[in-house]
């Protein structure tokens, strides 16, 4: 008897039509990309791990019905000023379906744009408690939540293509980008040059408060890309970031985006 091929992911086919590469490309905007991407399953470990949390739960949200799947950009579609940060915590954002929702890296990140007068509340807790942002929009370069969270080079990989058509599709409004963590300007990189900006070579380097002008090939707008510590609770219990540094670094992106911060 032959032995029957394990399924192939579509991860390892970049023609299959539910690979990333193909399905982001096909959304003509943000709001289709955001709901194509909740269905993608292209990272078996990570689809696995996701749902396995959604399973077993943390014993203060057993009553939650976790969110389990991968998570989209929040914010407006014409934002001139976006957030990345890593990928979903476990918890948080894999529970609550929003990016930085429900969990301390969140709260600090909420309330220093509500303190800037880029959020309407301070909190963001569930979906449907009311959180707007102005002019800011959020998101990952790795949708769903990962083991440690440590996404595998793979995997941010092969997720890569939901942010670079988010990009794409910010082009006409975004004037700058702010990198949470080394791994998220390390992940953008690529994903800015793929959007249609230079990045230089060498590659700059990840610092806190680094600051690179970027400009279109196209000569349109050039943008500009900060590095900030990100906002997980290991930066922020150690001092290494704290809430003055990040309410200054905001201020600085949204007003070099051209927005009013206080
Ligand atoms: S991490 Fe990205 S590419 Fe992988 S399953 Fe989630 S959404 Fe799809």
């Amino acid at each position: 008897m032959p032995i029957e091929a394990a399924p192939q992911s579509p991860a390892d086919n970049p023609g299959d039509p539910r690979h990333p590469a193909e399905a982001a490309a096909r959304a003509r905007g943000l709001a289709a990309l955001d709901r194509v991407v909740t269905g993608c399953r292209a990272c078996p470990r990570l689809v696995e791990w996701r749902e396995e949390t959604a399973r077993t739960k943390r014993r203060a949200y057993q009553d939650w019905e976790y969110w389990a799947r991968p998570i989209p950009g929040f914010g407006p579609p014409d934002a001139p000023l976006v957030l990345v940060g890593l990928a979903p915590a476990a918890h948080g954002a894999n529970r609550t379906g929003r990016i930085f929702t429900g969990d301390p890296s969140g709260d600090l990140l909420y309330a220093a744009l509500y303190d800037l007068g880029l959020a309407n509340r301070p909190e963001s807790v569930r979906h449907g408690d009311g959180l707007e942002l102005h002019g800011v929009r959020i998101t990952d370069p790795v949708r769903c939540a990962p083991p440690d969270n440590k996404p595998s080079t793979a995997e941010r990989d092969t997720c890569r293509p939901w942010i670079t058509r988010e990009l794409q599709l910010l082009r006409p409004t975004v004037r700058t980008v702010v990198a949470l963590g080394g791994f998220a300007w390390q992940a953008l990189l690529p994903v800015i040059a793929d959007a249609g900006w230079q990045v230089p070579r060498p590659r700059p380097a990840f610092g806190h408060a680094a600051r690179v002008d970027l400009p279109a090939r196209d000569g349109g707008p050039d943008l500009r890309l900060y590095g900030c510590y990100h906002v997980s609770p290991r930066n922020t219990n150690t001092g290494r970031l704290t809430t003055d540094m990040l309410r200054s670094l905001l201020r600085e992106a949204a007003r070099s985006a051209g927005l009013s911060p206080r």
